[in-house]
C-alpha cells in the first residue's frame, strides 16, 4: 500500500469512494508496475457532483475577482511547493522524462498565477446610446458551473489550462481527468486541500467517460463543457451539445508541418524541430507530424537530424539524461508500428528506428526506437494522422507556394512551424498558414499568456492568454431608460 493507493473523487468538499467499491489501477508504461489506484465514479456521482458544483455556484460568483485570486496564488503556491513530488507521478502515469514533467508542473503553476491577474480584468463596457433616455451597460459574468475533460498526454497543465481561468472567472467546476493518469490530480487536489477552498467550488470525478459526459451535457446545471482530446471524441461531444444547447470549448488533435527553408539557420532548425517533434515522445497535440526541407539544404538537414535522433537517450523517464519515455499502452504501439509498416509499403524508406525495443528493461514497457523517415508523400498514414509517437517522416520540396499548399493540406489547424533567418519570410508564410499557433524559429510556442486552439477540425475557441478566460463568461447587456 502506497499514498497513491485508493485514491478517492472530491465532491462538494468530502472525499468520495466508489459506490460498488469499483477500484482502477494506474500502471507505469515504463515498468508495467501500479504506480497506485483510485476509486471509480459512474453517473450518480457524476451528477452529485454537478450539483455540489450548483449549490456553490452563487457565493464564488458573488466573491470579489481579488478574493478568488487569492485562491489561486495559493494553489500556485502548493504546486510550487510540491513540484518534485507531482512531477515523479507525472512521470510514472505518462512515461513522459521527469525534466519534462517538471516543465509540465511549472506551466501549471504558470496558469493559476496568470488567472489570478487576469480575474480582476473582466471588464465590460458602456455603449453610447441612439436614444438620449437610455444608457447602455455592458457586463461580463460567469457562465455557471463548468465541466473539464482532460487527456493523458500533459494531465496536470492541460487541467490547469481550464480550472484555473474557470476559478478566476468566478465558476464553479467539475472535473475529469483521463483513466489512464489519474492519479496527480488526485494528489493534487489532497494538497489543495490546504488552500481551504470553499466546499463544491472545485470537483473531481473519476469513472467511465460516457458516464460522466453524458450527465456534464443532459444536466442543466452544467452550462459549460470544455474538451481537450482527439477529434473523434470532439465529434461525439459536438453532437451531445447540440440537444441542450452546452456551451462547448474543444482543443483537439493536430498534424503540424515544420517547413525548413533554404536560409534557415540549420543549426536552430535541426535542434528545434527535434524538440518539436520528440518532446513528451510525440505525443503532444502540437507536436511536429510532417517535416518539409527545402531541397538544396535537404541532404544536410536529413543528415544533421538523423544525427541528432541517433544519439536519443531513451529509458525510464526517471533516469537522469533520459530524453524518450515510453509511449502510454500497446496500441499507441501499434499504431507507431502500423505508420512505419505504411511508409515502407508505399514506398518511404526508414533511415533510422522504426521497431519496438524489447530486450533487457525495454520488455517490460511500451518502448519504441525514435524513427526518422524519407520518400514520404500526403498520401501516407503519417502525413494525415497523428502518430502521436516518436516518427518524423521528412519531404522535400522547392517551392514556396507549392509548401504551404501542401501544409494547409489537412482537417487539422492546431499549430505550424517554419524555419528562417527572413523576416519577411516568417510574416508571408505565417500568415498564411492555417494554424492557431505559428511558430517561427521555435520549438515550443505555447505559453499562458498567448491564445491557443485549433483552426478546422482542431477545435472551438481558444484557451490561455486574455482569450482564455473568454470561454467562461457570458455576455450581459442592461438597458436602463432614465
Ligand atoms: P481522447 O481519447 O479523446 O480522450 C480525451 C479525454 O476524453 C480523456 O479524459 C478520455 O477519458 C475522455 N473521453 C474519451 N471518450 C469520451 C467520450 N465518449 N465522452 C467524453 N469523454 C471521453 O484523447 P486522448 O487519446 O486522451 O488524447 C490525445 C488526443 O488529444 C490527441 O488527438 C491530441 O492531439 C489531443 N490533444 C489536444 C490538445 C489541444 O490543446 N488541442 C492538447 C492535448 C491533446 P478516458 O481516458 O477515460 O478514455
Amino acid at each position: 500500500m502506497n499514498d497513491l493507493d485508493g485514491m478517492r473523487m472530491r465532491i462538494g468538499g468530502e472525499w468520495v469512494a466508489s459506490d460498488e467499491s469499483r477500484i482502477r489501477e494506474v500502471h507505469d508504461p515504463a515498468t508495467g508496475e501500479v504506480v497506485g489506484s483510485y476509486h471509480l465514479g459512474n453517473r450518480d456521482t457524476t451528477r452529485r457532483a454537478i450539483e455540489a458544483a450548483e449549490d456553490a455556484f452563487e457565493e464564488w460568483a458573488g466573491r470579489t475577482a481579488r478574493e478568488r485570486a487569492g485562491y489561486l496564488v495559493r494553489i500556485a503556491s502548493i504546486l510550487e511547493e510540491h513540484r518534485s513530488e507531482f512531477a515523479e507521478i507525472i512521470t510514472r502515469e505518462n512515461g513522459k522524462p521527469l525534466s519534462e514533467a517538471d516543465g509540465e508542473v511549472g506551466g501549471a503553476i504558470a496558469h493559476f498565477q496568470w488567472y489570478a491577474e487576469e480575474a480582476s480584468r473582466v471588464y465590460g463596457r458602456t455603449i453610447p446610446p441612439t436614444d438620449p433616455g437610455k444608457r447602455h451597460i455592458v457586463i461580463r459574468q460567469p457562465v455557471g458551473v463548468v465541466a473539464c475533460i482532460v487527456p493523458w498526454n500533459f494531465p496536470i497543465v492541460l487541467w490547469a489550462r481550464k480550472v484555473a481561468p474557470a476559478l478566476a472567472a468566478g465558476c464553479t467546476v467539475v472535473a475529469r481527468s483521463a483513466s489512464q493518469t489519474a492519479l496527480s490530480v488526485l494528489r493534487l487536489l489532497e494538497h489543495i486541500e490546504e488552500a481551504e477552498l470553499p466546499s463544491g467550488v472545485l470537483n473531481q470525478v473519476t469513472g467511465p467517460a460516457e458516464e460522466s459526459s453524458d450527465e456534464f451535457f443532459a444536466n442543466p446545471s452544467c452550462r459549460k463543457v470544455t474538451f481537450t482530446g482527439s477529434t473523434e471524441v470532439g465529434r461525439k461531444l459536438l453532437a451531445k451539445s447540440a440537444w441542450t444547447v452546452t456551451n462547448l470549448s474543444l482543443e483537439l488533435g493536430g498534424q503540424a508541418p515544420a517547413i525548413v527553408f533554404d536560409d534557415a539557420d540549420l543549426d536552430v532548425a535541426v535542434e528545434k524541430v527535434f524538440g518539436a517533434k520528440f518532446r513528451n515522445g510525440g505525443r503532444s497535440c502540437i507536436a511536429v507530424n510532417r517535416i518539409y526541407v527545402h531541397d538544396t539544404i535537404g541532404d544536410e538537414f536529413i543528415a544533421r537530424f538523423t544525427d541528432r535522433v541517433e544519439s536519443t537517450v531513451v529509458g525510464n523517464g526517471l533516469n537522469a539524461g533520459v530524453e524518450l519515455g515510453p509511449l502510454i499502452d500497446s496500441e499507441s504501439v501499434d499504431k507507431y508500428l502500423a505508420h512505419v509498416l505504411d511508409i515502407v509499403d508505399r514506398g518511404g524508406k526508414i533511415l533510422y528506428g522504426g521497431a519496438r525495443l524489447t530486450d533487457g528493461d525495454y520488455s517490460r514497457g511500451y518502448f519504441v526506437e525514435p524513427c526518422v523517415a524519407v520518400d514520404v508523400d500526403e498520401a501516407m498514414y503519417c502525413m494525415c494522422d497523428e502518430t502521436f509517437g516518436p516518427l518524423a517522416p521528412i519531404a522535400r520540396f522547392t517551392d514556396t507556394d507549392d509548401v504551404i499548399r501542401r501544409a494547409n493540406q489537412t482537417i487539422y489547424g492546431l499549430s505550424a512551424y517554419l524555419y528562417t533567418r527572413s523576416l519577411e519570410r516568417a510574416f508571408s508564410v505565417g500568415e498564411r498558414l492555417q494554424a492557431g499557433t505559428v511558430a517561427v524559429n521555435d520549438d515550443v510556442p505555447s505559453t499562458t499568456i498567448a491564445p491557443f486552439g485549433g483552426f478546422k477540425q482542431s477545435g472551438l475557441g481558444r484557451e490561455c492568454g486574455a482569450e482564455g478566460i473568454e470561454a467562461f463568461l457570458e455576455t450581459k447587456h442592461i438597458s436602463i431608460r432614465i
